[in-house]
């Protein structure tokens, strides 16, 4: 097999090739992916501060053929690429191409974007004095990401960090190094100059680090967990260096008693267990008012039997296994701990046998949840939902914003003065209104309050928030 090699300073990098295994089937070998040093690292850090300087002044349209002709290549590639992903991550085949499309759509964005740049040219309150006020690359940005989005979130994070004249340095999670790898090598073969984006593939304790302590990186986006997110804050604190940090999330989907039934539990049903509920805007508690309460619980457990959990590239596949054996004794020891805790597991929580060796784990449903349990308080990150039964719209409201995340917010009713008052009220980042908490455009802001996130939001207008810092010049005649 051949090795997939890091790319520093345009030039492959790397000979310890570290098997990548599909999780629906273990003895399946996706690929060997080198694994990058902390001194490979180094080199990739200093490679993108030489590249600064060049590509920080290339003009909009160099930048706008690349990502175009990037976006390209990947839509014509989505099947092989959504393939790959979902043989690498475990989400379904379909859920991997959609992703795939995703990245291509977030790539055209930002070539669009990089055409659009605009600044203002303001009369001073001095007369004869005129005040520019521009927008410039940042330097050097870090990117780290994690495993649940293996293409889309590194393509939300790279493509406007290129748009915006940045150079970067790219570090995938250890899982999922064959999109991060496709993706930097359509980027790359587009015409990207070298040293504008490097990859280097390797843990997080030896080559993450390096990004949290170089002085070389200006800027560092990163989505991730919390304890880790705190660290790459710590660090960034300590070089005084932009942060932008999406985390986690325990989100609330409301089921209020005048909720359209079946809309209530497709958006329960997809949002807390597609993609495996690996998805950091999973409806992880599902608050429902006492009136609809049973009538939903029940269809839930119905509509869940009907869902297959198999081998991700299977045909008929809903959800596929979990990602890695680590994280499926993370699931499994939350199942444990809900049951102790009180719950009542009405569905599902064991670990599945399939033709192939796997991570399958049957999705649970726990009933007779109180808010205060740490199965309603602590991101699980896996095919895991809570319900709590509420009074009413007050409690339910109360109960969604009584946790320590702020990422996404759901609320399924018919009423349209609590929709109203929910999108108001409710403490998220992104509220949904007879939607799943799941599943976002690429083209609007993407980010949460509280412990989800913290710094300026990602996609969109808004990502030149984070991108690009603000110049402001005056100039008299
Ligand atoms: P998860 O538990 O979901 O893998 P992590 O926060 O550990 O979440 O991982 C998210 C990303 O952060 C991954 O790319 C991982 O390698 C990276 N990472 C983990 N530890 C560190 C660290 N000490 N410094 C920098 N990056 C890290």
């Amino acid at each position: 097999m051949t090795i997939h090699r890091n790319l520093i300073g345009g030039a492959p990098a790397g000979e310890d090739g570290r098997p990548n295994i599909n999780p629906s089937d273990t003895t399946d070998v996706v690929g060997l992916y080198a694994r990058a040093t902390a001194d490979d690292a180094r080199a990739a850090c200093a490679a993108a501060r030489a590249a600064f300087p060049a590509w920080s002044r290339s003009g909009p349209m160099q930048r706008h053929t690349i990502l175009k002709t990037a976006a390209a290549e990947i839509a014509a590639r989505k099947d092989e690429l959504g393939t790959l992903l979902a043989r690498e991550e475990g989400k379904t085949r379909a859920e991997g191409i959609g992703e795939a499309l995703r990245a291509s759509q977030i790539m055209e964005f930002f070539a669009g974007e990089a055409l659009r740049l605009t600044g203002d040219l303001v009369p001073s309150v001095r007369p004869g004095v005129e005040v520019a006020v521009t927008r410039e690359p940042v330097g050097v940005v870090g990117v780290i990401t994690p495993w649940n989005f293996p293409i889309a979130i590194p393509a939300w994070k790279l493509a406007p960090a290129l748009c915006y004249g940045n150079t970067v340095v790219f570090k995938p999670a250890e899982l999922v190094p064959g999109s991060a790898w496709a993706l930097v090598d359509i980027l790359h073969r587009a015409g990207l100059p070298d040293g504008v984006l490097n990859l280097v593939m390797g843990t997080g304790a030896e080559v993450g680090q390096v990004l949290l302590d170089s002085p070389d990186v200006d800027a560092l986006t990163f989505t991730g967990s919390v304890p880790t997110g705190r660290r790459a804050a710590a660090a960034c604190a300590q070089h005084m260096r932009k942060m932008q940090l999406e985390m986690g999330g325990k989100n609330p989907l409301v089921v209020l008693d005048d909720a359209d039934l079946e809309t209530a539990v497709e958006c329960a049903v997809n949002g807390a267990f597609y993609s495996t509920g690996q998805r950091c805007t999973a409806s992880s508690r599902l608050i429902v008012t006492a009136g609809i309460h049973d009538a939903f619980v029940a269809a839930v457990v119905e509509r869940l039997r009907g869902l297959t959990v198999d081998h991700a590239l299977k045909e008929g596949t809903h959800i596929g296994p979990v990602v890695d054996e680590r994280q499926l004794a993370g699931d499994l020891s939350y199942i444990d701990l809900g049951r102790q805790e009180g719950a009542h597991l009405a569905f599902g929580g064991e670990r599945l046998d399939r033709a192939t060796p796997g991570f399958y784990l049957q999705p649970a449903l726990f009933t007779e949840c109180s808010n205060t349990m740490r199965i309603c308080r602590e991101e699980i990150f896996g095919p895991v939902a809570a319900v709590i039964r509420v009074r009413d719209y007050d409690e339910a409201l109360a109960v969604a914003n009584d946790t320590p995340f702020g990422l996404s917010a759901g609320i399924c009713t018919t009423a349209l003065k609590h929709a109203t008052h929910f999108r108001r009220n409710a403490r998220a980042g992104m509220v949904m209104v007879n939607l799943p908490t799941a599943g976002v455009d690429f083209h609007v802001p993407f980010g949460g309050c509280k412990g989800s996130s913290y710094g300026p939001r990602e996609q969109g207008r808004y990502a030149a928030e984070f991108f690009t810092t603000v110049k402001t010049a005056y100039l008299a005649a």
